[in-house]
């Protein structure tokens, strides 16, 4: 009926202006313009009173828009351009219907005031896909920008996060419904408070992954990578090829962002150069796929301890002198807080460490203490999970889970499990960090944090250990003390970490023995030792050096002998 009316509506009034018949802008059409911006959208209701006129001109701008031929009219380039996949926001505001109609990207509003944005996706299996592949993918897309501006991107587990991602279908609460598979991907909020930033998926798409395409399937990279354009104020873009282009083209492998879209978002937020993060090594685009994640550690908060007892030393049988490690001489091998006690473990053995001192009856075999399925003569990192309920264990390319004493079921997993490379030999330390209670492994000279609820490490690490500024590579071991502070450990030394200003607190380690397993200091004078992190430092003294010189001489001298004599 309404339909009806609008034609009739129309011709009587292409009949008055004595023009040509205008049945071809049907309701469709009409909505279509209205939607994206072409027509005005306060005409929505008096639609039957649009002019023929006004109807070409709105084709026209459409046409010009998407770099078609401007006929003004529904031929077969701009009916199929008209069905193709696009973002469901418009190209035009209402103040740009008079504006100037340079072909480049533009800007909406003001950008935001912070360069550190933080990202959340807030639907758990979107579309069925998995989780932590979906979150690397999302991160990726932010990547392209971070890469070409002064924009950095952190994501977190929050609803209060920046820029909130969702994937929903048909009406989702924002009055900007989807319309199920096909034609609207995607649309996104610009900068802003509340809903400003946020990006909404279509969950009724077929959402493809890694850069596979399929004919009916969409690179949820290259609509992310879009929509987050808008996240940070940039409109559609009439360049096409450009990535705020409004209809779906897919994108290459090793995509970079066209120049229309850099010039863009360094008009807003500047050019990358000097950018804090920008040295961090890429080297995790060279490792292997990850693996699923297999299990998942349930983290509820618990402010109780589990009941299960602890084991207790052995102390009436003997232990063999031979290879217990003197707690005043060596370096260690993994140090943690279990319970509000610090264990330190060397070798095969380990100490517990309350707080009036190491207890008596230690060092004891670790075997008496966790249950192994086999001798272990040696740990390479220990901590206690966020939640203080598990233990958690590395010894080479495996680890081992612990409910108090108790392996659980079904470890040692390889390292691999958690989304680690497959090459990774060990792990030198592992910890929850105090300053934002995430957990951390170290290994060499990368670290990486892994997320608790996906059981995996996240998709932007490892990086380098100079994160940490003034910690050497290849620690021993890390650990949050009960001060909820950060120490390293390194042979005999450790340093101790401000969490605040990102760097160690003395550039030069102290004697680990002294404060950590009461022993005896050597001296106020001999309690820094020498230990240069990071750069070996190669010096001669003056006399090595003459003698370095005359060496020289001397060896210069026989070789010209010897080139004579030949
Ligand atoms: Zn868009
Ligand atoms: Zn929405």
């Amino acid at each position: 009926m309404i339909f009806k009316v609008l034609i009739i509506g129309l011709i009587s009034l292409a009949n008055a202006a004595n023009i040509r018949p205008s049945i071809y802008a049907d309701e469709k059409v009409q909505n279509y313009l209205t939607s994206f911006g072409y027509l005005p959208e306060s005409d929505k209701e008096i639609a039957n009173l649009r002019t023929d006129q006004q109807l070409r001109e709105a084709i026209r701008d459409l046409q010009s828009f998407a770099g078609l031929p401007t006929t003004g009219e529904i031929d077969q380039a701009t009916s199929k351009l008209m069905n193709s996949r696009r973002c469901g926001l418009p190209d035009k505001s209402d103040s740009q219907h008079h504006h100037s109609r340079h072909k480049r990207f533009a800007i909406h509003g003001s950008p935001w005031r912070h360069r550190n944005l933080t990202w959340s996706l807030r639907t758990e299996r979107p579309g069925g896909l998995n989780t932590h592949e979906v979150r690397r993918e999302l991160g990726s897309a932010l990547n392209l920008w971070a890469r070409n501006s002064k924009l950095t991107f952190r994501e977190i587990n929050s609803d209060r996060a920046d820029i909130l991602i969702y994937f929903q279908r048909h009406y989702h609460g924002d009055g900007y419904p989807f319309d199920g598979r096909g034609q609207i991907l995607a649309h996104a909020f610009f900068p802003g408070p509340d809903r400003g930033g946020d990006a909404h998926f279509d969950e009724d798409e077929i959402w493809l992954l890694n850069n596979e395409s399929t004919e009916d399937g969409t690179s949820l990279l290259a609509v992310a990578a879009h929509e987050f354009g808008h996240s940070l104020g940039l409109t559609h873009s009439s360049v096409r090829g450009a990535l705020m282009y409004p209809y779906y083209q897919g994108i290459s492998q090793n995509y970079e962002l066209p120049d229309d879209d850099r010039n863009g978002i360094q008009q807003m937020y500047g050019a990358p150069e000097d950018k804090l993060w920008a040295n961090i090594p890429k080297s995790h685009s060279t490792q292997p796929p990850r693996a699923m994640p297999t299990t998942t550690i349930p983290t509820p908060r618990r402010t109780h301890y589990p009941s299960t007892r602890w084991g207790h030393p052995k102390t009436s049988r003997p232990l063999p002198a031979d290879d217990i490690p003197d707690k005043c001489d060596t370096s260690y091998d993994a140090i943690t807080i279990i319970r509000r006690e610090v264990y330190v473990f060397k070798g095969s053995y380990l100490w517990r460490k309350g707080d009036k001192g190491i207890y008596h009856g230690y060092p004891t075999k670790i075997t008496g203490v966790f249950k192994f399925p086999h001798d272990i003569d040696h740990v390479d990192a220990v901590y206690q999970t966020v939640d203080e309920r598990k233990i958690v264990f590395f010894i080479g390319k495996k680890y081992y889970v612990f409910n108090a004493g108790n392996l659980e079921s079904g470890y040692p997993k390889p390292l691999k499990t958690l989304g680690l490379p497959e090459t990774l030999e060990k792990i030198d330390g592992a910890f929850v960090w105090g300053y934002n209670n995430r957990t951390y492994f170290f290994s060499g000279t990368m670290y990486w944090r892994f997320d608790e609820s996906s059981h995996e490490v996240e998709w932007d690490y490892p990086r380098d250990i100079s994160m940490f500024k003034g910690v050497s590579y290849n620690i021993d071991t890390v650990f949050q003390w009960k001060n909820g502070k950060t120490y390293f450990f390194k042979g005999k030394g450790y340093w101790e970490f401000d969490d605040l200003r990102m760097r160690v607190a003395h550039k030069t380690p102290k004697l680990s023995a002294p404060f950590w397993m009461d022993c005896p200091s050597p001296g106020i004078e001999t309690n820094d030792i020498d230990y240069s992190p990071r750069k070996a430092k190669i010096t001669l003294n003056s006399s090595s050096q003459n003698s370095m010189k005359f060496s020289i001489i001397i060896i210069s001298f026989l070789i010209t002998i010897f080139i004579k004599k030949t």
